[in-house]
């Protein structure tokens, strides 16, 4: 017999992060479930307060006499199935945060709306009863209510606004029907449908050969091993039917599916072609949605009304009770790592949440993750490939530009001669052209105009960042030199910022294309998603001759019109200091060459950069993802970077920058004092945002090839930290195999 119920209390503070026990009244015996929320008795004076239960038990913990009793099940709260608890230890366990924030995250909405509801006016009168009122009804000639009676004998029931406009009842009417007996007022819950109804074309394609083989291979795969499948097809090869044919045959067997999508790429046309497939029985998630909008369809999900749901990250907790798939697309996508507490990653959670479910998850994308790809190599994943794009159309062909040339032939203009000439060439064609400004980590890195050197850390081999008081420093180990406009390399004195913005561009491209009709999209023009969609079906529709634009414009976008892609500065994303730069470099300009050539009549694509050799410019002009693997997992081999080994970050953060600095040093201490083999120790020194929301903020990185042995070290950390809470101002986070610079 289960007496007791172990609760988890509803405060986010690192101290309560563990379970209390409870006991279960007599009246709640059989009805209280694991995963529901309810009201308890909480410290001394016995205030209620709210909490989950995580699972239930026969025997006390302690004292039985010490044991209050569970209060109330709250009713308002939904049940969490507890294969999503049991995800949210996992989560709790593998990236430090507390149950708490584990639990809220595979719970995003909390509580229930009020969901629009529609009345319902039902027969209650037998049918004899209401036979003799009609015909009193009738021979008194009171039309209206004899109207409203026959519909109410022929449908046993009728809307209450369907009553009011197409019977001419009125509420008066419908109150002596009350009073009669005759009717009783019921409420349907109408559940939103965010994707909107419309007349869909017809679904009719047939999968070449090589999805067809692609597909065979997963679904035998999904009935053997359950490997997670990665699909490393170039844009275009027609992944999207891929991914729809398998949750087509999961359908079939009644099983569920989750296809997580960046945000960016969640667009109305990616859910039309599952839409026009699936008909009403696919949903999205999207962060414009309202909580109770949210909470409608993870209802409409469990409710068995939908098989499949489309969206972001937080898509990954919907509540299908026998998950065939988990699809991730655009896989190496940042947006899939949480920057929240738990910083989780979608894919590892989606791999643990589909071996828990004996579902499978398949990513795919035209430039996986090192990680991912790692993986796949080593056997862990099931590696597919699709080299080719649907209907043999051409890839693009792709030409680097040397700026540096351009430079030293005293182009100082943005445009290189080959891009200018080319983009003159599609405006006379009346052809469609792209301009893409690589802006990520558009820092205060520098650069040599003469011969391109980038001033990096001897140590790290990552760039150094200028500081405002002539200094530059490395974000990872601490290293500082001063900042001077000498190149080391080449001895010119023409070391300077590297900078650039879709503002500036859009007036130099007016000045030099004085005809052309220019778009922009950036965080400017488009700070809503309308704003944002509007601007690319205006592009699409032919209103523009060119698109400028950040990252936003090479995600995902088909424009059959698109003949010419221009990648400016290609090289601001290798500046970032982090170990991913180089990746991300890569994918942007693979990413960005995928953009042209859509349609029939192919594409060219013009790469300006300042590194021709940097071998992810190199790489991504050649569109060899192979060999750009091969260079990348070297560098990560050599410089013990993820994936091969591990990495910890520890932030920690205080409102005094001695408090701050003070935990650090003591964390580190801590940390030596463990003597863990083979554990390299970078830091304490100053987050890149060293004052951030107030804070002062320093961290630690740990690299390790074992995972676990960093989670252990985690646990340890954290541990200390519990028990210096009183003492200690600073907190703590974590963060495995960080994305993000801190
Ligand atoms: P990816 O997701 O790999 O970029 P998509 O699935 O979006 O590729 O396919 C690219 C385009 O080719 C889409 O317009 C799609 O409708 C079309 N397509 C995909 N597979 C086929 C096929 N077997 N026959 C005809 N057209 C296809
Ligand atoms: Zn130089
Ligand atoms: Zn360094």
């Amino acid at each position: 017999m289960e007496r007791y119920a172990n609760i988890i209390i509803d405060i986010s503070q690192e101290k309560l992060d563990k379970t209390f026990q409870y006991s279960i009244p007599e009246e709640l015996q059989g009805k209280l479930k694991v995963g529901m929320r309810v009201q308890v008795p909480f410290g001394n004076g016995g205030r209620m307060i709210s909490g989950f239960v995580v699972s239930l038990s026969g025997d006390p913990e302690i004292d039985p006499a010490r044991i209050k009793p569970v209060a109330a099940i709250d009713e308002q709260a939904i049940v969490i199935e507890s294969q999503l608890i049991a995800l949210a230890y996992w989560m709790h366990k593998n990236y430090g945060a507390t149950i708490n924030q584990a639990l809220k995250t595979v719970l995003p909405v909390k509580e229930k709306k009020t969901a629009k509801i529609r009345r319902k006016l039902v027969l209650t009168a037998d049918e004899i009863t209401a036979r003799t009122y009609l015909i009193d009804f009738d021979k008194r000639r009171c039309t209206a209510k004899a109207r409203l009676l026959r519909n109410l004998i022929a449908q046993k029931w009728v809307y209450y606004d369907v009553a009011i406009k197409e019977y001419n009842s009125n509420p008066a009417l419908i109150k002596e029907f009350k009073e009669k007996n005759l009717i009783r007022e019921e409420h349907e819950r109408i559940f939103r449908n965010p994707v909107q109804k419309q007349e869909l074309p017809a679904y009719d394609l047939e999968l070449n050969d090589s999805q067809k083989a692609v597909v065979a291979a997963i679904q035998q795969n999904a009935a053997s091993d359950r490997k997670p499948c990665l699909i490393h097809g170039v844009t275009g090869s027609g992944k999207t039917e891929v991914y729809m044919e398998l949750i087509a045959g999961a359908i079939q067997e009644g099983k569920q599916a989750i296809v997580l999508i960046p945000e960016i790429s969640l667009t109305f046309q990616t859910v039309n072609r599952f839409a026009s497939r699936f008909g009403n029985r696919v949903t999205v998630l999207h962060s414009k949605m309202s909580p109770g909008e949210r909470y409608d369809q993870y209802e409409r999900a469990r409710d068995g009304e939908v098989d499949v749901i489309i969206g972001p990250r937080s898509a990954l907790f919907t509540p299908f009770s026998n998950l065939g798939y988990i699809i991730i697309d655009e896989e190496q996508e940042g947006s899939y790592k949480s920057e929240t507490l738990p910083k989780y990653h979608a894919r590892e959670t989606a791999i643990e949440r589909a071996r828990m479910a004996g579902a499978t998850v398949v990513m795919g994308s035209a430039t996986p993750s090192i990680e991912s790809y790692y993986r796949a190599k080593q056997g862990e994943y099931l590696l597919l490939h699709m080299p080719h794009r649907v209907k043999e159309r051409p890839m693009p062909m792709c030409y680097p530009v040397d700026m540096r040339e351009e430079f030293a032939r005293r182009n100082f203009s943005v445009f290189s001669e080959q891009l200018r000439k080319l983009i003159w060439g599609r405006l006379r064609l009346g052809q469609q052209v792209m301009l893409f400004i690589n802006r990520r980590g558009l820092a205060s890195f520098v650069v040599c105009r003469d011969c391109g050197y980038v001033v990096k850390c001897p140590n790290c081999d990552v760039p150094l960042k200028t500081h405002l008081n002539g200094i530059r420093t490395c974000h990872y180990c601490g290293y500082v030199e001063k900042d001077t406009r000498i190149c080391p390399q080449c001895g010119s004195g023409h070391l300077s910022f590297m900078k650039g913005g879709t503002e500036r561009l859009e007036q130099l491209t007016q000045e030099a294309f004085p005809d052309a009709r220019i778009l922009r999209l950036d965080a400017d023009t488009a700070k809503t998603k309308e704003q944002y969609e509007n601007i690319l079906s205006a592009f699409g529709k032919g209103e523009a001759n060119i698109l400028i634009g950040t990252q936003m414009i090479v995600k995902g976008h088909d424009f059959k019109g698109v003949t010419l892609m221009g990648i400016l500065a290609a090289d601001l994303s290798l500046y970032t200091s982090d170990y991913h730069a180089a990746e991300r470099t890569f994918q942007l300009l693979t990413q960005a060459a995928g953009r042209t050539g859509r349609g029939a009549s192919g594409g060219e694509v013009v790469i300006q950069t300042y590194n021709p050799d940097h071998y992810s410019i190199r790489c991504a002009g050649a569109q060899d993802y192979e060999s750009f693997y091969e260079e990348e997992i070297f560098y990560r081999q050599m410089m013990h970077y993820p994936p091969v080994w591990h990495m910890l970050l520890i932030l920690v953060y205080a409102p005094r920058k001695d408090e701050a600095g003070e935990t650090a040093e003591q964390i580190a201490a801590q940390i030596a004092g463990m003597k863990v083999e083979g554990l390299q120790t970078i830091g304490p020194t100053d987050a890149i945002l060293s004052r951030l929301h107030g804070l002062s903020r320093k961290v630690i990185y740990l690299k390790h090839a074992d995972y676990q042995t960093l989670v252990d070290i985690k646990d340890k950390v954290e541990h200390t930290m519990e028990q210096n809470a009183k003492k200690c101002r600073a907190t703590v986070q974590f963060d495995f195999d960080p994305m993000n610079e801190y």
